[in-house]
């Protein structure tokens, strides 16, 4: 579960990390009012779930009331890849001297937590990273041992702060806050990116990315609420379907019963040439319904120029998907090409389904691969016209 700024920055509130006052606002007038008590400047800034806010205009900088109103209407009318703004942030300005850049993530390679910390930092860490890798502290943290005072040390060396000064103490003390976090909401990212020294020299997170392991939400009640409010509307209704679904960056979305099915798929598309829209795993023995809810979520996403269905029935049978794909359309104007492949239980029949539907936009592939190479064409939009469906099949045994 990933959390909004603003969310996130409650609980590094609650955890002891330093934050600026701010509030939440859905309108101009809400803002105005949030400017009030907080006193100028302060920072509007797009409530969305992904990063790059800044770069795309979704932060900023107000010293009049008149900015205020004007950033607000400006980014509430925004969509930042994909996302439309709801809501902003407004929150007291800081007075930024440096921006550094600070996580804990579970990271795969190293099988545990790492914590990283960049004295430069701000919106392009990447680019730190490449240009400048001496400038980047690493350092995997043992969960038995916890955070050690020798890696706190090596962040306060590498951000060039004295121990024993006022900023030094600051710094400390919000990466043990923040590694307290990390255990303790059972997350799997705590970013602060930028964690910014003020003219001051105070010690501020001026952003917060945070992810909660969704297994460990039952040890969270209290997060509840936080899941509802983090949750965007597609996410919601994926949940609801009981899908496993994962909004990806690319123009073709993916269908799949099984999470090893899906995954290979995505990266036959990626090998192919194409890049999938979404992660969308509809699980073993799926009904027509989940099939027809899992089209429907897709499509949602707005950035889809092709689906993909690779299904390999076992305890999913091929006919009901294809019944599915039937309910889909009936529901919902689809509007894309939809490539399907069928194999195992029940392919035969789920392909006399589809052909007989002769659904518009719906293409039957003879294997995988191919399903594959049609999908990258239909969402380049060179797919060659085809003979009907039942035409294109090629007679084929039913597993
Ligand atoms: P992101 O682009 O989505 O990661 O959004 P951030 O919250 O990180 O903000 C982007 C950039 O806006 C930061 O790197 C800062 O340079 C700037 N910014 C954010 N808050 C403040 C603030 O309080 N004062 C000033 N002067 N700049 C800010
Ligand atoms: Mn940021």
């Amino acid at each position: 579960m990933d959390l909004l700024e603003h969310q996130g920055k409650k609980l590094f509130a609650a955890a002891g990390l330093p934050v600026l006052a701010g509030t939440v606002a859905v309108t101009p007038a809400e803002a105005l009012e949030a400017t009030r008590r907080l006193g100028l400047p302060v920072v509007v800034k797009a409530q969305v779930k992904t990063g790059g806010r800044g770069k795309a205009g979704g932060v900023r900088v107000c010293h009049t009331r008149d900015e205020v109103e004007a950033a607000t209407t400006e980014i509430l009318a925004m969509t930042i890849k994909d996302k439309p703004v709801e809501a902003v942030l407004v929150e007291e300005a800081a007075d930024i001297a440096r921006e550094m850049y600070f996580s804990i993530a579970l990271s795969r390679a190293d099988r545990g937590p790492v914590l990283v910390f960049a004295r430069g930092g701000g919106a392009d860490i990447e680019d730190l990273a490449r240009r400048d890798p001496a400038a980047l502290v690493r350092r995997p943290v043992d969960p038995l041992l916890g955070l050690c005072d020798y890696q706190v040390r090596d962040v306060l060396a590498a951000a060039g702060l004295p121990r024993k000064s006022y900023a030094g103490r600051a710094l400390d003390a919000t990466v043990r806050a923040a590694w307290n976090l990390y255990l303790e909401s059972d997350a799997t990212l705590i970013e602060i990116n930028p964690l910014a020294l003020t003219q001051d020299g105070v010690v501020v997170c001026l952003d917060s990315k945070v992810t909660v392991d969704d297994t460990a939400l039952f040890r969270h009640p209290d997060f509840a609420a936080l899941a509802e409010a983090a949750a965007d509307e597609r996410e919601a209704r994926a949940r609801r379907a009981g899908l496993a679904f994962v909004e990806l960056e690319g123009d073709i979305g993916v269908l799949g019963n099984g999470a090893g099915l899906v995954m290979s798929t995505i990266d036959q598309l990626a090998a192919a040439g194409g890049a999938a829209a979404d992660f969308c795993d509809i699980g073993g023995g799926a009904r027509a319904k989940v099939v027809a809810d899992a089209l429907q979520v897709i499509l949602s996403g707005g950035h889809v120029s092709a689906v993909l269905v690779s299904i390999f029935g076992g305890i999913t049978r091929c006919d009901e998907v294809a019944r599915g794909l039937l309910q889909a359309f009936a529901e919902t104007s689809v509007g894309v090409p939809v490539i399907v492949r069928l194999d195992g239980t029940a392919a035969a029949a789920g392909r006399a389904v589809l052909a007989e539907a002769g659904l518009p936009g719906v293409r039957v592939a003879g294997s995988a691969a191919e399903a594959v190479g049609m999908a990258v064409a239909a969402a380049r939009g060179d797919l060659p016209p085809s003979a009907p469906v039942a035409d294109a099949v090629p007679g084929e045994e039913e597993a």
